[in-house]
């Protein structure tokens, strides 16, 4: 069985940070990446206020840069997922589908994942047309019409990007306002090629081997309608990667990780960082801080045995 100083659960931009923080104090450290190294921001066209990239950056650009500096440290990578938690005497012991592996201190950096409706015709159209990435599927929608479902800064975020290749977007979301911030608001305020349909809920998707349409019905008064699609891009929220972690750590109510300031978990050697942590502004710069920070806390740990103040 492989044994490290730090393992890091998670190869999105809090896993990767911490991996860079880890190696520079000269822990042996390995990542396992999980399904998507880089996380969500690997399909991401361009990461608005990320420090040093006053144009924004794409995240396929982004995610290689921070791996290869670790990687230039000394940490190591699998694409291993975590599947199991469990304490093994002074260690924690990782159960993945190649294996099990041990490490003093463990840093849980598995992010979030994107929540799906559930209505009818979505996971039989998902990849036919039902859709979580703007920027994969938009070249392919050049002249369409799309709807893009969600209020916050993701789903505005994407339906900016969608309307620089589509014919046009439609934004159905169930609020009367957007809870987006305010910079994204006017850019989809001010975009012809977006239009916004508040108060009003997508109920199923429609098709039979290829999206059509939805079908839609209003709040207020009840009204449904058809309105025919090319693409739908859902963004109505995020869901906690812990459901691996089986009991072994304590989660808030909404499936996060509950840490200090120092991104400690009430468990030693055990911290968590980025968006899988509760309390986290789900920002990319906040998720590659908390990284650090684990990291940090950890070599503090693994040097005299502190955990807490
Ligand atoms: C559409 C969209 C647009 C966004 N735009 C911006 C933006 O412009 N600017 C900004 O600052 N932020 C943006 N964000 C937020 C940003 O993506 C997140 O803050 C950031 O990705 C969080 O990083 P993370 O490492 O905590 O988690 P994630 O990016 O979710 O990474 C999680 C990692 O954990 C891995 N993993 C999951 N489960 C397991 C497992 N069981 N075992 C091992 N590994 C596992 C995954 O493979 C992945 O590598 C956006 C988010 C979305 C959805």
């Amino acid at each position: 069985m492989s044994d490290y100083d730090v393992l890091i659960a998670g190869g999105g931009v809090a896993g990767l940070s911490a991996a860079l923080t880890s190696s520079r104090a000269g822990r042996r450290t390995h990542v396992l990446t999980g399904p998507a190294l880089g996380g969500q921001l690997i399909s991401i066209e361009r990461i608005d206020g990320y420090p040093g990239f006053p144009d924004g950056v794409p995240g396929y650009d982004l995610c290689p840069i921070i791996q290869d500096q670790a990687a230039g440290v000394g940490a190591e990578f699998s694409a291993a997922e975590a599947t199991a938690l469990q304490a093994d005497g002074e260690r924690w012991r990782v159960t993945t589908g190649q294996g099990d592996v041990r490490a003093r201190a463990l840093v849980i950096a598995t992010g979030t994942t994107l929540k799906t409706l559930g209505i009818p015709g979505e996971e039989q159209l998902r990849g036919k047309g039902v859709s979580h990435c703007a920027s994969c599927d938009a070249p392919l929608l050049r002249n369409r019409i799309v709807g893009v479902i969600g209020g916050g800064d993701s789903a505005l975020q994407e339906a900016l990007t969608l309307a620089q290749h589509t014919a046009r977007v439609i934004i159905f979301h169930r609020g009367t306002s957007f809870s987006a911030q305010a910079a994204y608001v006017q850019q989809v305020r001010d975009n012809p090629k977006i239009d916004v349909r508040f108060g009003t809920v997508v109920e199923e998707a429609l098709g039979n081997g290829a999206l059509t349409g939805v079908r839609t019905r209003n709040l207020s008064d009840g009204r449904t309608d058809q309105v025919e699609l090319a693409g739908l891009f859902v963004y109505v929220g995020l869901a906690p990667a812990t459901a691996w972690l089986g009991g072994v750590l304590a989660l808030d109510a909404s499936g996060r990780i509950p840490v200090d300031g120092a991104m400690r978990s009430s468990l030693p050697g055990l911290c968590a960082a980025g968006t899988v942590r509760a309390g986290s502004v789900g920002r990319a710069a906040s998720a590659a801080g908390d990284g650090a920070a684990a990291a940090l806390s950890i070599d503090r740990y693994l040097r005299d045995g502190t955990w807490g103040d």
